[in-house]
């Protein structure tokens, strides 16, 4: 834990996070100005919310006032390579995540999950285990919990779990989780990184400060992951997960088990007929949460109890209801392309609503699966046109102008057996305020549908 702060911070990006750290410094009597580059009244009000009025702040452009500092605090909405900050770098201002103050600020040691989709599952997932063997343990970080709002009491017994992300990444200093895991890397934000090495690059940053004496889980699947992973094992312990990977160690599922090998021991932790969250996706998150939490120290028995007990988060592939024998599903948390491969093969036959803002994703990456297990898709959203260009000739498409109407549309065409997925695999910004609206409208949608409603 960092004992001392500098006398004066300034916050910019007035979010969750942004504010929470404002909250912090503002609690050790630390001066904090805040610059966002939204509305006068805008600021004020998010300001107000939190009971932060009285702080010094500036809206609508960062100026040179920012520099008026000894450490500059980045909430994850603001690109790190802003003009300002290209300023304060020069006059050797730290400029740091919300994340590093978190780590800083925390006796507990971290256990970090990055990567391009599935980390709020299993950062829950590992924070379900390690709760099972008595630690005392925090979720946060990207999952939607200020990392600095929950780690101040906690001991060196305790573990931080922390799902992080690539902007997050770029600005860490002395960030050194005990374990971290990366997912998977896919293209994505490519609409904030000038190229997908730069994305890919930010993410491996979270081994920048560990050695051998910390772990990192890897996706032993993602052929990029296991090319790099060879460069760096000198430097950190590698555990592979999700497949086998023979004479390394390794926790995969093979035959309905989820197997390792880890130091020497070999054996098996769960049945995945046991688990509550269902898919391949799941299985390989489960894999990556069983070796993040044995390399934190918890038992087999505990991780089994954590992971299967798990019922999954609000908006992945989330069961909404069952209207007239027709599951629909709420996967409005999806955002990549894989992510709307992984929500398909879930089911047999389905109908997919997709579109949103693009970011950039490679769509002909969901072609096979949809060939295989959609009989037709819904796109909505900015994206619709560029989708559509790609999926032509492969199912029936239709492009609607709202998500209420696809959801309609559907009702009147689907049958008994038949599942219908919401997996926007685009952002929401263009309909919706955020995914938790998107997802909040779909299942108000499908709620007040005509017909039997079996929940
Ligand atoms: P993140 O926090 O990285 O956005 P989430 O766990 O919130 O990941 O899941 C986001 C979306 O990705 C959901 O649609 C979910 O069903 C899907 N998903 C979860 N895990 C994986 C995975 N390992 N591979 C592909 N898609 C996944």
């Amino acid at each position: 834990m960092r004992k001392t702060f500098p006398s004066k911070v300034s916050v910019i990006g007035a979010a969750r996070s942004g504010l929470a750290a404002a909250e912090f410094f503002k609690r050790k009597n630390i001066s904090v100005f805040i610059s966002d580059s939204c509305s006068e009244e805008q600021l004020r009000k998010a300001l107000a919310y939190r009971g932060l009025s009285e702080l010094q702040h500036e809206s609508t452009s960062h100026t040179e006032k920012v520099l008026d500092t000894e450490l500059i605090i980045l909430s994850p909405g603001v690109p790190s390579d802003i003009e300002i900050l290209l300023k304060a770098r020069q006059r050797g201002i730290p400029v740091w995540s919300e994340m590093e103050l978190g780590f800083q600020v925390s006796r507990a040691p971290f256990c970090a999950v990055t990567g391009s989709t599935g980390k709020s599952t299993t950062v829950s997932l590992i924070g379900e285990a390690l709760k099972e063997s008595g630690r005392e343990t925090v979720v946060a970080g990207n999952i939607g919990i200020p990392v600095i709002s929950q780690v101040e009491g906690l001991d060196e017994d305790a573990c931080v779990v922390a799902e992080v992300s690539s902007f997050q990444l770029e600005t860490i200093d002395k960030f050194k989780p005990k374990v971290a895991a990366i997912v998977n890397l896919m293209k994505n934000h490519l609409d904030r990184y000038a190229s997908e090495d730069d994305y890919y690059n930010a993410k491996k940053r979270i081994i920048v400060n560990m050695t051998k004496n910390e772990h990192l889980v890897i996706n032993a699947a993602d052929e990029r992951l296991c090319q790099w992973a060879e460069q760096i094992r000198e430097q950190v312990s590698v555990i592979y997960a999700g497949v086998r990977k023979s004479s390394r160690n390794c926790f995969w599922v093979e035959d309905n088990l989820l197997r390792y090998q880890f130091n020497g021991t070999t054996g098996s932790v769960l049945k995945t007929d046991a688990m509550k969250l269902k898919g391949y996706h799941n299985y390989l998150n489960a894999s990556i949460a069983a070796a993040v939490a044995r390399a934190a120290g918890a038992d087999d028995v505990s991780i089994a109890r954590g992971i299967c007990s798990f019922k999954g988060l609000e908006h992945r592939l989330e069961f909404v209801d069952e209207v007239n024998g027709i599951g629909w599903y709420n996967d409005s948390k999806s955002t990549t392309a894989e992510s709307i491969v992984a929500a398909v093969k879930a089911f047999e036959h389905v109908y997919l609503i997709a579109g949103g803002r693009d970011k950039g994703c490679e769509f002909e990456a969901v072609s096979e699966t949809l060939g295989k297990h959609a009989k037709a898709v819904y796109l909505i959203g900015e994206a619709a046109q560029r989708i559509q260009s790609i999926w032509k000739g492969i199912v029936p498409i239709h492009i609607m102008s709202s998500l209420e109407d696809a959801i309609h549309a559907i009702h009147a065409q689907a049958h008994k057996g038949d599942a219908v997925v919401m997996s926007p695999g685009c952002s929401s910004f263009d309909m919706f305020k955020n995914y938790e609206e998107r997802g909040a409208v779909f299942r108000q949608t499908v709620k007040s549908l005509p017909g039997e409603h079996q929940c």
